[in-house]
């Protein structure tokens, strides 16, 4: 293989990690970025994710910060944007005014061609509907997301009220019928945006060889399963064995530390399973009272403590304090009734990645879970890790990966709100390096 395969462009970092994890199981060597580097591609690679904080930002910020990645990504042989599984976003975007940037900068004739379905986590798609775990979309918990409410099951409309351009819909019947008849049906389209149904891996299987076969130029959009997908096409259809890099992680024992910033529903499971200390972070109080974050670190400070004086250095035995602002979808309205939602999330993020500062670089931690999108990339920043290795799946869409903070590997576990099974805060040590 000349040049990487797959550059994408994801709108958050546990999208990335997600990505990269299943592309990188699949055989491509793969490596996360923490934002647009500044160094060149690297040669030893055939997969570059490019992790951005784009998701909810203003529309002409995810488009700039998309296009300077795309012009690093100049090159790929695929150019993916990797948005949710669930099509997080709102009626201003961010899906629709990115992909309608990169085709403009891909040429003339550019489409974009992609479906978030992803099989192996329950996100499938059928007649341009998004279904999560067999519920209709706009029926599933993600109608009450705290930034992007998903009330819309159907995509061609989410993304027609997001594009200056005509969107498409390739649908499950044509699919049903391999990648040839897919192809065709691309090349008989007029829309430039098309989303494609898929129900299980041989659908998106069908999907990626016909991706590869296309003749114009394409911006591919989806989430892991159809970069997963493309991985695996691209390896069956290649001479070239690729092989992942075994990456040594000499990693300290230290307490372990699980930040939960997420409101999905599934991350209130993990947290209502998790059994041992918990230092609660309420953002009404954060709000009112300045001395509410100097309590915080008090408390904290205090659990690991407590917790370290009797741990093992055993990884698999050693004790984990949960840091969370984890509330219920009420709890959540109630707070961004009162603050505003953007001042709310700002408040917790700030608060939640100082504090894993604090836990890094004063308390020993070096092994973390955090959970939620906006949460994960905040604290990722706040530790000032550049590039992520990606390591064992923890599940499926959750990779270890390990970064380098201040010149120490540290073991992070980025995990999107809704991955994972509910007792996830205690399997995922077993896998942890
Ligand atoms: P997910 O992956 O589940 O979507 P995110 O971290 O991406 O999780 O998004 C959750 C957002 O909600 C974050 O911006 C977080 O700061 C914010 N948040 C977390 N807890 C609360 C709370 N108790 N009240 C209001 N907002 C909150």
């Amino acid at each position: 293989m000349t040049g990487p395969l797959l550059g994408v462009i994801a709108d958050d970092l546990t999208g990335a990690c997600d990505l990269a994890g299943g592309v990188a199981n699949a055989g491509l060597r793969t490596s996360v970025t923490l934002g647009v580097p500044t160094e060149p591609i690297p040669a030893d690679v055939d997969c570059v994710v490019v992790a951005l904080k784009s998701r909810t930002v203003e529309p002409a910020v995810a488009v700039a910060e998309s296009v300077a990645a795309a012009r690093f990504l100049r090159g790929v042989r695929v150019l993916y944007q990797k948005y949710c599984s669930t099509f997080d976003s709102t009626d201003r975007g961010n899906i629709g005014p990115v992909a309608d940037a990169l085709v403009e900068l891909s040429g003339l004739d550019a489409i974009s061609v992609g479906t978030p379905a992803t099989p192996q986590v329950g996100r499938t798609q059928y007649l341009g509907h998004l279904f999560v775990n067999g519920q209709l979309l706009s029926e599933s918990s993600l109608r009450n997301h705290p930034l992007t409410p998903m009330t819309d099951p159907d995509l061609v409309r989410v993304l027609g009220r997001q594009t200056r351009h005509s969107v498409g819909l390739i649908d499950h019947a044509v699919v049903r019928r391999g990648a040839r008849a897919i192809v065709e049906a691309i090349a008989a389209e007029r829309s430039v945006h098309l989303l494609v149904d898929a129900t299980d891996d041989a659908d998106l299987d069908q999907v990626a060889a016909a991706i590869l076969r296309l003749q114009r130029p394409v911006v591919v959009g989806g989430a892991a399963g159809l970069a997963v997908a493309l991985a695996r096409q691209s390896i069956a259809g290649s001479r070239h064995p690729v092989s992942q890099p075994v990456e040594p992680a000499a990693i300290e024992a230290g307490p372990r530390l699980i930040i939960s910033g997420s409101g999905s529903e599934r991350t209130r499971e993990q947290v209502a399973a998790f059994r041992g200390p918990i230092v609660a972070v309420d953002p009404l109080e954060l709000a009112a009272d300045a001395s509410t974050f100097a309590g915080l670190v008090k408390q904290l400070e205090e659990a690991v403590r407590r917790n370290a004086a009797d741990r093992s250095d055993a990884v698999a035995t050693s004790p984990t304090v949960l840091l969370s602002a984890t509330a219920s979808p009420e709890d959540v309205r109630r707070v961004q009734d009162e603050l505003g939602t953007e001042k709310a999330a700002a408040l917790v993020e700030d608060a939640l990645a100082r504090l894993a500062v604090l836990a890094v670089d004063e308390l020993g931690v070096r092994r973390m879970i955090v959970a939620g999108g906006e949460t994960s990339g905040a604290v990722a920043a706040a530790l000032g890790a550049s590039t992520l290795h990606i390591g064992a799946l923890a599940a499926p869409g959750v990779p270890w990966t390990v970064a380098s903070v201040r010149g120490r590997p540290v073991a992070l576990l980025l995990k999107s709100g809704n991955f994972g099974a509910p007792d996830l805060f205690t399997t995922a040590w077993k896998t942890a390096p």
